[in-house]
């Protein structure tokens, strides 16, 4: 134990034992779950705010732990990430998100893509193109039914991410830049990327019915989407207030607990799509 520890002798202190130790016992807990289809995604619906229609929606990975119930990304994420486990966890959830929206697709419901999350070590993974490509092969889901969201912190290499991106796109996925506003890259890639959407994170629009400040930056955003000829959504609306400022400003697109957390498969499809049936 004490040899793979980045911090040396602070080791043999007792807390940090205990903390190593619980992070091996959850590192190989994943690992299993990995194995034994311990993880699923549930699905929040992306939404026309005028209409209620949905217009696509978000994939979120869940871990249902054998004894500690269902666990948040945000509890297993990094941990994948620093281990590399990421790269089978990422991978399954791309395959799982394309082959229920196939299913869904196929069962009549709307022609929606499906948007997945990556981390910025798959996008940094040397087969990440052949590899969405196997997928979308493999379970029939159109490419432009995957949407990909990636962060500002993936463009730090400008070359790098040009070359990845042009790559996805020239076969047809749709790439969305999530948590848009909070990195600290600069917005000179905009011009360049191929990039069809950007994600207004949710720290903008919790006070936006007060703060001048986030009204401000929101409406700019809004604004430079619509310059550049970019789609602009909105994540985390919660209340009509948010809701109210976003449509007035002309973001039409919304996603949020206010219209729908994310829900299992199963429900998505009775409260959502069940109508769209013949
Ligand atoms: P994210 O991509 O920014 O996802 C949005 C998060 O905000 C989700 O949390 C969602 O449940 C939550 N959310 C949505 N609407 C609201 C709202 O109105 N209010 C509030 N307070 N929260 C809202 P979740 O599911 O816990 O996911 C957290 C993060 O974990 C995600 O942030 C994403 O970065 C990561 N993640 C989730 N699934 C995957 C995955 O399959 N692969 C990777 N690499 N990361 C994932
Ligand atoms: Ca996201
Ligand atoms: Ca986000
Ligand atoms: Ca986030």
């Amino acid at each position: 134990v004490k040899k793979n520890g980045k911090n040396g002798y602070q080791l043999f202190s007792n807390e940090l034992d205990n903390q190593l130790l619980l992070r091996f016992e959850m590192e190989s807990d994943l690992r299993k779950a990995i194995k034994e289809n311990e993880l699923t995604l549930h699905y929040q619906p992306q939404v026309q705010a005028l209409s209620n229609e949905v217009i696509g929606v978000e994939a979120l990975v869940r871990w249902n732990h054998p004894t500690k119930g269902m666990l948040s990304p945000g509890l297993f994420i990094p941990l994948a990430e620093e281990t590399g486990l990421i790269y089978d966890i990422g991978t399954w959830a791309l395959r799982e998100a394309c082959r229920q929206m196939k299913e869904w697709h196929d069962a009549g419901g709307p022609l929606i893509p499906v948007s997945v999350n990556l981390s910025s070590r798959q996008f940094h993974q040397a087969n990440l193109v052949e590899s969405i490509r196997d997928i979308l092969e493999e379970t029939g889901l159109e490419a432009k039914y995957l949407e990909l969201e990636i962060t500002e912190s993936m463009m730090m290499d400008p070359d790098l991410s040009t070359e990845i991106l042009n790559k996805l796109n020239d076969f047809g996925v749709r790439i969305s830049l999530d948590d848009f506003g909070t990195g600290y890259s600069s917005l000179s890639y905009l011009k360049q990327l191929p990039i069809h959407r950007l994600k207004i994170d949710r720290s903008f629009i919790t006070d936006i019915t007060q703060n001048a400040s986030d009204q401000a930056i929101v409406a700019t955003i809004i604004a430079m989407a619509k310059h550049l000829n970019m789609e602009v959504i909105a994540e985390g609306i919660e209340t009509q207030g948010q809701l109210d400022f976003l449509t007035e400003n002309a973001c039409k697109e919304i996603q949020g607990y206010y219209f729908s957390r994310p829900l299992p498969a199963t429900e998505v499809e009775e409260t959502f799509f069940v109508p769209y049936r013949q």
